[in-house]
């Protein structure tokens, strides 16, 4: 069975429904409860998910306890205007080639916290989110996907006029306030993904279905992606990919709209689950 794994109190945990089973308890010991050790575990966690109608769950899921299924990965990459539509609506070009920032893993974010807010300018972009299983450089498309360990859902929140200020702009500060980045609710099995990737993928906001559109509207295709970034550094096991966002951002529509606080995101990609995060204000600076 497909294994879902995400991070309760800092220990890896299977989830199933509303219950989580601790995958150190659940193997006696033959994986670690670092969270962090299982993107490069997950054939002995499908292996493993097969035992839980037998088992006694550990605890049940509350989405606001869990932290980010990937906590502090080496690298956590954001790719721009990788969706045929949002390239659209912003105005751009189809790129000919993969546009690549990156977010600070600080940023990470459970599924369930809060997004703080610095601005009155910052916007939401539901985004699939891969982890690398398997480390490599110079993957060949073909073989990517046996790198990859599993999706999760994830927000790709951003600041827009920090994102494109200065000449050129740098996109890196924009995206990486702390809480600009949760993902979850679990990363999910490859084996429970369908390959090609067409997958419903959407975002709420306080309601409103303001994204809305399938992961097939990619340009660049996750193996395409693992392909190119391993042809320049090396990729490792727990590595996060942001794989752009589909149309329906805020800075796109007339008037923009920006998240507010109070505001509810909720994030939503077909078999990967949802999240759902609130918005809240900054504190003032002491
Ligand atoms: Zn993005």
């Amino acid at each position: 069975m497909p294994a879902r794994v995400a991070n309760l109190a800092g220990r890896a945990v299977l989830v199933e429904g509303d219950a989580a089973y601790d995958v150190a308890t659940l193997s006696q010991g033959r994986l670690p409860p670092d969270p962090m050790a299982m993107p490069a575990r997950m054939a002995e966690l499908d292996e493993l998910a097969e035992t839980l109608a037998d088992a006694e769950p550990t605890a049940p899921v509350d989405a606001r306890a869990l932290g980010p299924c990937v906590p502090h990965p080496a690298k956590v990459i954001g790719i721009g205007l990788n969706y045929r539509g949002h390239a659209a609506e912003t105005g751009a070009e189809i790129p000919s080639s993969p546009l690549v920032f990156s977010k600070f893993s600080s940023a990470l974010a459970g599924p369930g916290a809060d997004i703080v807010l610095p601005s009155e300018s910052t916007d939401w972009e539901v985004e699939l989110v891969v982890v690398i299983g398997r480390g490599g450089r110079h993957i060949p498309e073909e073989r990517a996907l046996s790198h990859v360990a599993g999706y999760c859902i994830g927000q790709d929140v951003s600041e827009r006029v920090v994102q494109w200020s200065g000449k050129p702009p740098q996109f890196d500060l924009g995206k990486s306030y702390d809480t600009f980045g949760p993902i979850g609710p679990a990363l999910v099995s490859l084996a429970a993904v369908a390959d090609p990737l067409d997958l419903a993928i959407s975002c709420e906001l306080s309601g409103d279905t303001v994204q809305s559109s399938r992961t097939s509207d990619m340009i660049f295709s996750v193996p395409e992606l693992v392909a190119h970034l391993s042809g320049v550094c090396t990729l490792e096991p727990g590595d996060v990919i942001f794989t752009g966002t589909p149309a329906g951002v805020g800075m796109a529509r007339a008037p923009a709209r920006f998240l507010a606080p109070g505001d509810e995101v909720v994030s939503r990609i077909e078999g990967l689950g949802e999240m759902r995060n609130r918005c809240v204000a900054a504190p003032a600076p002491a």
